[in-house]
C-alpha cells in the first residue's frame, strides 16, 4: 500500500488499531501535529489528521521490511542458520553483582550491561519499565540516570510497558546518549525511526537491548482478573513471576503457585501478528530461554559486542559461551521459527 499521503484513520486507524495495535505509542511520539494520544493503551485521533504519513513509517505492525531494516542496521541481510536475525556471537551471562542477582529475572545480565554503561558513561540515562508504587505489577516506563534506580526496575513484568513513551519525554527534556530496553515490537519501532530518518528519536538512543517475547498480556487480564480475582492474591504477597512453560508466582512466604500457559491466553494482548521473538534488530537481545539463573545475551552490531565485551572485562558479567550449553540455543531457534511461521 501507499503510504505518501494517507492519514491515520485510513491506515493505521483501519489496519492495525482493531486487532493488531499493541500500543507501542510509535505513532503517537512521532506525530507531529500531536493528532494522537494515549487513551486506554491505544493511540487515538484526539485532533484533525493532517495525512502526512508520518506514523505509518514507524508502526512495527505496518508493512515492515526485516531485510531492508538488517541492511540499514547492520549493512547485511541474516544468512543461512541465521533464524533468529543478524548476530555475532551468543553467550550465556550472570550478573557479578549480588545485589541485582536478588532482584532480577534470569541472570540479571541487563540491569548489570546498563549499570556498566551508566557508571562508565557509555551512555548518560538508561529508559526501562519500572514498577508503579500503588500497584506494583503495574510496569511503568521509567528514564533512569542513576545505578541505583536500576536495581529496583529490575525482574519481568509480563504485561506491557509503553516504554516509548518515557523516550518522547526524555527527549522533551533535551536528553540524549540513551539506552533503551524494550519488546521487540519497540525495538522495531526505534529502528524504522531511523530509517525514516526521524533523528529527533533514534538519534537520542545508542543502545538498544532488546528482550525475547512470545507474547504479553493485558493488565486487566492477568493481574486485575486471574492473579487478583481468581487466585485471590495480593499483589504486594509476590516475590517473583515467571513464565517457563508455565506462570509461575513465587510468594514472599515461600510458597508457589503455577498456571498453564493455556488457562491464560485470554488474557494475550494484540501479540498475534508479530514475528518477532528474540528482539532481531537490537544491539544486544536477552533471554532467560529455560536457562535458571543466567541470560541468553546475543551480540548483534558492533557497538552491542563491544559494550559487552567490555562489561564482561570490567568484571560486571561472568561470561560463557553458549556453545558450552546447546539447549539454549536450540529452544531460541525453534522458537523464533515458530512465532515467525505463525506470525507472517
Ligand atoms: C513481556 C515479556 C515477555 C518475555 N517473554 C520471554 C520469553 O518468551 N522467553 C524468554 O526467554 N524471555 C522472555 N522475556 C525476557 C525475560 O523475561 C528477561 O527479561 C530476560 O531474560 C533478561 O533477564 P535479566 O535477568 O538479564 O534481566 P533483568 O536484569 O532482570 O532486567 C530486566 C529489564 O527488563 C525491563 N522490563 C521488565 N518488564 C518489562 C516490560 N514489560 N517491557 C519492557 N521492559 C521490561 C526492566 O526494566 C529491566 O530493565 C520476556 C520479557 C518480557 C518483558
Amino acid at each position: 500500500m501507499s503510504t505518501q499521503k494517507l492519514g491515520f484513520e485510513e491506515t493505521l486507524g483501519r489496519h492495525i488499531l482493531p486487532d493488531k495495535c499493541i500500543g507501542c505509542c510509535a505513532c503517537i511520539i512521532v506525530c507531529p501535529f500531536k493528532s494522537l494520544e494515549y487513551v486506554e493503551r491505544r493511540p487515538a485521533l484526539v485532533r484533525e489528521c493532517r495525512s502526512c504519513g508520518i506514523c505509518v513509517k514507524v508502526c512495527p505492525k505496518f508493512e515492515t521490511s526485516t531485510a531492508d531494516l538488517e541492511r540499514f542496521i547492520f549493512g547485511r541481510e541474516r544468512g543461512g542458520g541465521e533464524d533468529f536475525g543478524v548476530h555475532n556471537r551468543i553467550v550465556i551471562a550472570r550478573s557479578r553483582d549480588e545485589r541485582i542477582l536478588r532482584r532480577c529475572q534470569d541472570g540479571g545480565a541487563v540491569t548489570s550491561i546498563l549499570t556498566f554503561a551508566l557508571k562508565n558513561g557509555i551512555v548518560e540515562g538508561a529508559i526501562v519499565s519500572g514498577i508503579d508504587r500503588e500497584e506494583p505489577l503495574k510496569p511503568t516506563p521509567k528514564i533512569i540516570d542513576d545505578a541505583d534506580e536500576l536495581l529496583e526496575c529490575a525482574g519481568t513484568r509480563y504485561t506491557y510497558s509503553p516504554n516509548l513513551l518515557a523516550l518522547k519525554k526524555a527527549v522533551i527534556e533535551g536528553r540524549g546518549n540513551l539506552a533503551f530496553v524494550g519488546t521487540p515490537c519497540q525495538i522495531t519501532a526505534i529502528r524504522k525511526m531511523g530509517k525514516a530518518g526521524l533523528k529527533r528519536y533514534s538519534e537520542k538512543v545508542n543502545l538498544l537491548i532488546g528482550l525475547f517475547c512470545s507474547e504479553c498480556f493485558t493488565y486487566k487480564g492477568l493481574i486485575k482478573e486471574y492473579i487478583i480475582g481468581k487466585l485471590g492474591i495480593d499483589p504486594y504477597r509476590i516475590e517473583k513471576m515467571n513464565i517457563k512453560g508455565k506462570l509461575i508466582i513465587k510468594l514472599k512466604d515461600g510458597s508457589v503457585t503455577s498456571s498453564s500457559l493455556k488457562e491464560l491466553r485470554r488474557y494475550r494482548d494484540n501479540c498475534g501478528s508479530c514475528p518477532d521473538y528474540s528482539a532481531e534488530l537490537s544491539d544486544i537481545s536477552a533471554g532467560g530461554v529455560g536457562l535458571d539463573g543466567w541470560t541468553l545475551l546475543i551480540s548483534r552490531s558492533i557497538r552491542g559486542e563491544e559494550i559487552l565485551k567490555a562489561a564482561e572485562k570490567e568484571g560486571f558479567l561472568k561470561v560463557i559461551r553458549a556453545e558450552e550449553n546447546m539447549k539454549p540455543i536450540n529452544l531460541l531457534r525453534r522458537l523464533s521459527r515458530r512465532k515467525r511461521e505463525r506470525n507472517t
